[in-house]
Formats: structure tokens, sequence, C-alpha cells
């Protein structure tokens, strides 16, 4: 491990903590390609559009990458000097950062017009997939996560991406990705939004789900993010369908902070259920195989320490978000965690990986908004 990497890390914390202020047109005529924003589950800065080509994510360092949250008010803000995308602390130069290049399979359309990049939901920087489902009755009965802005992404800056998928457009979307020769894809993400009834989820997921199973060749692994069914009998379904991991955020460990911030998840399905749930799927797909993501910043630290000791004690596997205020959403205005408190939880996380070697993260590369899969390499240990 370089010294670069847990500044790297550090960095990554600071900028997940206080975000970049930049002016909001900055890319919009950057001359080279990169993989500007697709806004699949969230719109994650104020005002931003599709027009402003605000990309997806930032490189910090050779595998290191991280969500771009603009904020007015940060000190940390980017300019572009000769074609290059510079990152400054104030007004002194800190890096050369560097934007995601556009995956190779977008930008070509399907046989029913369909363009790539609408139906393939690229995570982080090149872990494709799709996001099945893209609404959550909890809204409707006014009861959303406080933290989610999905439904009105979807509604707005994402509403050209595909809600309602064809059995033909699944098959030829994975081939599409699965046979362009561009970077290795190690595991399919799938996330989906939240079912009233487990025959949508049967039908609108778990299905899909199936689809791309048998589209794919040679087999890969699939992840999914779900919200846990009413039946449990749907988690084996989900196994018989070719998912190899799940996860189900329960976001919020401490039990009164969970009913106010995720007041659907208890009102409609219960803290005690989602545990039992979680239980229940580890059973199914084996010890670490199922995740419980929380997000950090939520509860106080050492909340989340538990949560993440309680966790890998019952053989489930951990996943973080580190909280961002999205303007769309409930607790738009709610303030991020401290760079501190950030780095406490991950210190506290990397203990845990060293404690229990079979803890792996769900994506072996970095992702936007958490630390896993850094502190998982070691870049924190000194
Ligand atoms: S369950 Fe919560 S996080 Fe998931 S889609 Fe609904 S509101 Fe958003």
């Amino acid at each position: 491990m370089s010294i670069d990497e847990k500044v790297t890390i550090e960095l990554k914390a600071s900028l997940l903590s206080r975000g970049i202020n930049f002016d909001i047109d900055l890319f919009a005529d950057y001359t080279r390609e990169f993989y500007d924003n697709q806004f699949v589950y969230g719109q994650t800065s104020k005002g931003v559009a599709p027009k402003h080509r605000f990309p997806q994510v930032l490189l910090l360092g050779e595998d290191i990458i991280t969500a771009l949250l603009r904020r007015e008010g940060s000190p940390w803000n980017l300019k572009i000097e000769d074609n290059r995308v510079n990152l400054y602390l104030n007004n002194h130069y800190v890096r050369e950062v560097h934007l995601p290049e556009k995956p190779a399979y977008f930008d070509k359309q399907l046989s029913d017009g369909t363009l790539s990049q609408d139906i393939i939901a690229v995570a982080g920087e090149d872990t494709p997939g799709f996001f099945f489902y893209p609404d959550c009755y909890y809204f409707s009965e006014g009861k959303p996560c406080g933290f989610c802005s999905m439904k009105g992404t979807r509604k707005s800056v994402g509403k050209h991406m595909v809600s309602d998928f064809i059995e033909e457009q699944i098959v030829e979307a994975t081939k599409l990705f699965q046979n362009t020769k561009w970077r290795d894809i190690p595991l399919i993400s799938i996330t989906m939004g939240t079912c009233r009834t487990d025959e949508e989820t049967r039908e609108c997921v778990i299905k899909p789900i199936k689809t791309i199973y048998d589209a794919l060749d040679p087999k890969i692994p699939i992840h999914i993010l779900a919200h846990p069914p009413q039946d449990f009998k749907l988690i084996d379904e989900f196994k018989e369908a070719g998912v190899t991991s799940i996860a189900f955020n329960l976001e919020v460990f401490d039990r009164d902070l969970f009913e106010k911030i995720c007041p659907g998840k208890h009102h409609f399905y219960g803290y005690d259920k989602w545990i039992e749930s979680l239980d229940y799927a580890r059973k199914v797909f084996g010890d670490y195989n199922v995740y419980c993501g929380l997000v950090w910043g939520l509860e106080p630290p050492k909340s989340t320490i538990r949560g993440n000791e309680y966790m890998v004690n019952r053989g489930i596997g951990i996943a973080s978000n580190v909280f961002h205020a999205d303007p769309k959403s409930v607790l738009g205005k709610y303030p991020h965690p401290s760079e501190e408190d950030i780095l406490r939880i991950a210190r506290a996380q990397s203990q845990l990986y060293v404690e229990n070697p079979q803890l792996g993260t769900i994506f072996s590369v970095s992702m936007r908004s958490t630390l896993d899969w850094e502190i998982h390499r070691g870049y924190l240990r000194k």
C-alpha cells in the first residue's frame, strides 16, 4: 500500500462530507467524451440536469472513485485548465482528477430503438445492470425513506430511463454489455424499488432476473439490492432465478431513528421482520453472501458501528453509503456526516474486516458513495 491510497481515501471522505463547489455549467462544453450522470436512482445535486453533462463519478487515483456532489460553500472546487480537471482546496491546487470513460456499450440502439444507456444502469464507474420496478409505494403512502429522491428523480431528470422492461430488451441489452469488448464484468448489479405485493416482485423483478440469467454466456454473478418480500419463499426464488448475492438495506440500525427516517419500512414491514428476512436469506445464500447496508450520518457513529458488528456476528455482510442530502428528498437540508465521523466508522469497519477474513464487499471495485472496497483493501490501515 502506498501512502497515496491512504491520502486518497481521506480525500474521498472529505469530498463526500463537504461536496465540491463549482460552476454548474463547468462540463457542458468540455470537449472530451466521458460518462455523464444517468439519474437512475436519485438526483444528488441541486438543479443539475442531463444538459449539464455532470460526470457520474470522479476518479481520484488509480482505482479510487467518488461521487461528485456539487455543494455551494464547500472549500473544494474544480477548474478545467488545458482540458485537465483540477481539484483545488480554496485557492490551493491539490491534484488532477479524471472523468470516467463512457462505457463502450453506450450510444447503441436496441432493435426497438431504445438507447442502450436508457436501459442499462451502470453502477459506479463500470458495473452494468438494471433498475427494475423504479417505483416505491412508500411515496404514495407519504412514508418514503428520508434520504431517498428516487420518485422525484424518475419523474423529472431521470424520466428518459426505461421503467417497463420488455423481455426482448433485457436479452438484447444483456448480450450487448456482455459481448462488447470493453472491461471485465465480474458482477451484474440489479436494484429494485419497492413493490406493494409479492406477486409484483415476481413479475417485475424475479422474472426479468431469470431472463438476464438465461441470456448470460458465460454465467456471471448477479447481485441485487432489494426490499425483502413479505413471503420469505421469494428469497429462494431470487436464488433460483440466478441471483448469487442479495442486499436488504436496513439503512439505520437504531430502532427509534429507523422508525423516523424510514417510516415506510417501519410501518409496512417492521424492524424485526427485516432482521428475520436477513437471517432467512443467510440460510439460502450462505454466510456473508447477504448484505445489510447502513447509511453513515443518519445516526451517531457508534450506532452504525454497533450495527455493523451485530450484522457480522450473524453471518451477514455489511455495506454502506455515506449520506448525501439529495435536494428532492425529505432530508434535503440535513447535514452530511463530518470527515471525522466518516473516518471513525471506516476505521471500525477496517477492524471488522481484519477480524473476519470471510467478510467481503459486494463489489470488487471502488464505488461512488461508499468506502467499503477501499477499507477492505486495507487502505486505511497503518
Ligand atoms: S424503500 Fe426507501 S430507499 Fe427504497 S425506494 Fe422506497 S423510499 Fe427509496
